[in-house]
């Protein structure tokens, strides 16, 4: 278990700069997803981490001992990629084998731990079979019992899982979240799935061109996104977000929504324009509700409603249970927003109010 510290981290490939000012303590044995758009800066940030890029700003420290400069296999970090890099001519148990003997393991203890982790990622009746022929699934399960047999005391995970199928991620999840429990690396896994990170992380980090935009537990990030950027990225739908004004009401301020009506009272600091945000989730049907629009689609999946809404300039969804009673495509819907679940962000920098 290491601590990690980026401080004022900074890569620049020639004049293009790939991460500014990056801030983040990553606690022993915590999980911190970096999540983020591609492009966003997070394998940089990962690599630089790792040792396989060299920083151009800012400092890299683990247990507060300064890494810049310090080779890659110095550092202690198992990594695991997108692409695994298995020796397909390697049964399962020597692919797992091959870093505990590099490390000059002993045969009882290598047996020990192989099969420990290879229980753990349900690879125990796989142990004889050749690599080749092994599904993509298998194989980056096997990427990944590989690099955790060694127990680094790091543990860098680029988007393990963007390659295996829906089914395989979910159970996959499960895993990588026992796993760190048992050994418990501090872990630092780059993805650009919401519920990837949602569900394993700790803390996510969110980034964006570059920039460290928000760092918060999964719930936090949720429910207090620092900005719109984050609120649109996290969650599925992501949040709504309605270009509105702030006028005097009757009880107080509200949102002018202007065709589609008002919010109910909201704490403001001003009146003049802002953005109205809320969770899909958090639209409660009300035929006396303040905010009315059209309906333009109509999902329906399983035990859950995902109505498209439009109103002049604005479009929203709404996520509702499958048993409410919806008017068709076509019909118009009122609704209101509980004030506790109304988030206002700065109309100019986009920022939460
Ligand atoms: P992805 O998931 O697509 O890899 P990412 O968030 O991990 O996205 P990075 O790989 O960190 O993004 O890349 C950040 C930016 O830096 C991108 O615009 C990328 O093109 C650029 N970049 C990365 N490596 C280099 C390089 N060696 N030379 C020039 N530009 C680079």
């Amino acid at each position: 278990m290491t601590e990690i510290v980026l401080d004022n981290l900074g890569k620049s490939f020639g004049d293009f700069t790939a991460l500014k000012d990056m801030n983040l303590t990553i606690a022993q044995g915590e999980f911190v997803a970096l999540l983020g758009p591609s492009g966003c800066g997070k394998s940089t940030t990962m690599n630089m981490i790792a040792g396989m890029l060299e920083p151009s700003e800012g400092q890299i420290r683990f247990d507060g001992k300064p890494m810049n400069g310090m080779p890659m296999a110095r550092r202690g970090v198992g990594f695991v990629f997108q692409n695994y890099a298995i020796f397909t001519h390697m049964t399962v148990r020597e692919n797992l084998a091959y870093g505990l003997k590099a490390q000059g393991v002993s045969r009882a203890e290598t047996q020990r731990r192989v099969g420990e982790i290879a229980q753990l990622l349900q690879l125990t009746d796989l142990l004889d079979r050749r690599a080749a022929g092994l599904s993509v699934n298998i194989l980056q399960r096997l990427a990944i019992g590989r690099s955790a047999v060694v127990e680094p005391s790091i543990f860098l995970l680029d988007e393990p899982l963007s390659n295996v199928d829906a089914a395989f991620r979910a159970v996959m999840r499960q895993e990588l979240k026992s796993l760190q429990r048992q050994f418990k690396q501090t872990m630092v896994y780059v993805t650009h799935d919401q519920l990837e990170a949602m569900t394993m992380a700790d803390r996510i980090a969110v980034m964006d061109h570059g920039k460290l935009l928000q760092v918060g537990t999964p719930i936090e990030v949720y429910n207090h996104p620092a900005d719109t950027f984050v609120a649109r990225f996290i969650g599925a739908p992501g949040m709504n977000l309605l270009d509105g004004r702030i006028t005097g009401g009757d009880s107080g301020p509200v949102v002018d929504l202007g065709a589609a009506g008002h919010s109910g009272p909201v704490t403001a600091p001003g009146t003049g324009p802002v953005i109205f945000g809320f969770r899909p989730e958090e639209v409660h049907p009300d035929p006396n509700g303040p905010i009315q629009m059209a309906i333009t689609m109509v999902e329906r999946i399983g035990a859950r409603i995902i109505l498209h809404l439009a109103e002049g300039p604005h479009v929203a969804k709404a996520v509702l249970d499958a048993e409410t009673q919806v008017p068709d495509q076509g019909g118009m819907i009122r609704f209101s927003v509980p004030a506790a679940s109304v988030r206002l962000f700065d109309a100019q920098t986009e920022r939460a109010l």
